[in-house]
């Protein structure tokens, strides 16, 4: 599964505490007339393994890690038996996309009348086992469908990564060594409770694993048994993945009888700065400011917290979002993901999807004239941050610090129109730079 966000489909908030191991110690090369280093503990031999020397060499030190952190050498052995670094690995991690998927066109590939379909027969297979997951822990059906759609194409690509393998290679080199260190841990410490076979415990590049895609880290924190066979089988068990992933949510925080949001209408001269998912503010307040849902009738009572989100700019949809939506987050921390799971959920129960259009003649930015936006905003004295085409958050502060000076509406959303002003202006101050 790819996401917009260059956040991988993992639970990266969850678990950064708590299981990440102490890094290992730097592994000296002793010249060859050294004699043997005598404090070496005793491993029994590594199977054979592939990679070059120096990742043999790590494989071997973190056995000393994996110990410290409660892994037998025989579990260890059990998961290195041939394991060679993932040669592909670094181009997926450093990813740098020529042209981001408009967000309507992700949702298009996300919540297609296929998945939708599918969906409804899944929920019709399993309506008792899902009735009484929702039942136990208040999260809907069609919200533990969706993700497993989203996640997985509901069970049918479970990743085709060893997930040692994977997190051996990052835990060996790049920029996520010291998360990977601690899911590699997790990892082993899954295999030495369970009785999985080491080369089926398949995962996503990232280490994700099963129907629902857990880091293993966060298995041990949700995982549950499902279908009631005293074992949890992640990869084979629809009804222990459906049931962990309601854990997590439910333990996590989700609101039940809650929905994810409300597609709404903004008044006319809408003050679209305030549109920002940080911003909560109750719903009482938004319907003050003339907010309404987008059939025109009055948003729900409440003091329920909401932040109002565009995915596409004052051009395209408005969704207020509840806390639901931001649990749905903790699971990708992407809002495009979350409003896929939101939409996907609602199509399948026959809900209406959202309502306004899209802007879609916008055309999209390649990543040379993303990268405009941040080099013309800083020509412009605004802090829009590195220059790396990404546009996060510091950049679109910046531009609605831009549109906010100038009278525009304030919605931070970069289309060509707001290039071409920027462009503009930027060169009356300096030359434009690439
Ligand atoms: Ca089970």
């Amino acid at each position: 599964m790819r996401h917009l966000s260059p956040v991988p489909a993992t639970l990266a908030l969850l678990v950064l505490a708590g299981c990440v191991a102490r890094p290992a110690p730097p592994v000296l090369f002793p010249p060859a007339s050294a004699p043997p280093v005598a404090q070496a503990p005793a491993f029994p031999p590594l199977p054979p393994m592939g990679g070059d020397e120096k990742f043999q060499a790590f494989v071997r030190a973190f056995e000393t890690t994996a110990v410290a952190a409660g892994i037998t050498p025989e579990t260890y052995n059990r998961a290195m038996a041939g394991i060679a670094p993932v040669p592909s690995l670094q181009p997926i991690i450093n990813e740098q996309p020529e042209f981001v998927r408009p967000v309507w066109a992700y949702l298009d590939g996300a919540v297609s009348p296929r998945r939708i379909a599918r969906a409804k027969e899944l929920l019709a297979q399993n309506a008792t086992l899902l009735s009484s997951i929702e039942a136990r822990t208040g999260v809907p059906k069609e919200i533990l469908v969706a993700i497993w759609g989203m996640e997985t194409d509901y069970g049918r690509d479970v990743g085709s990564y060893n997930v040692f393998a994977t997190l051996l290679t990052q835990a060996y080199d790049g920029p996520r060594q010291r998360y990977a260190q601690g899911e590699l841990i997790a990892a082993l410490r899954l295999l030495q409770q369970n009785d999985y076979v080491p080369s089926q415990m398949l995962s996503s590049w990232a280490g994700a694993i099963g129907q629902t895609q857990f880091m293993p880290s966060t298995f041990f924190k949700y995982a549950t048994d499902g279908d009631g066979d005293g074992k949890i089988d992640l990869w084979h068990s629809p009804a222990d993945a459906l049931a962990s992933t309601a854990t997590l949510f439910q333990r996590e925080g989700w609101e039940a009888g809650k929905p994810w949001g409300y597609e709404v209408r903004l008044p006319e001269g809408f003050a679209y700065q305030d549109a920002d998912l940080g911003n909560l503010r109750p719903l009482s307040e938004w319907t003050g400011r003339g907010v309404t849902l987008v059939s025109g009738a009055l948003l729900p009572q409440g003091e329920d917290m909401a932040a109002l989100y565009l995915p596409a700019g004052a051009q395209g949809p408005a969704l207020l979002l509840l806390d639901n939506f931001r649990q749905i987050m903790k699971y990708n921390n992407a809002a495009s993901y979350a409003l896929a799971v939101s939409i996907l959920a609602d199509r399948m129960m026959d809900r209406p999807g959202i309502q306004a259009s899209w802007p879609r003649d916008e055309k999209p930015l390649a990543r040379a004239e993303r990268m405009r936006f941040q080099t013309d905003l800083a020509a412009l004295g605004y802090d829009a941050g590195q220059v790396d085409g990404l546009l996060g958050r510091k950049t679109r502060i910046a531009l609605r610090q831009y549109q906010l000076a100038h009278g525009l509406p304030a919605d931070a959303y970069p289309t060509w129109e707001m290039l071409a002003l920027l462009d503009n202006d930027a060169s009356k101050v300096a030359p434009l730079t690439q």
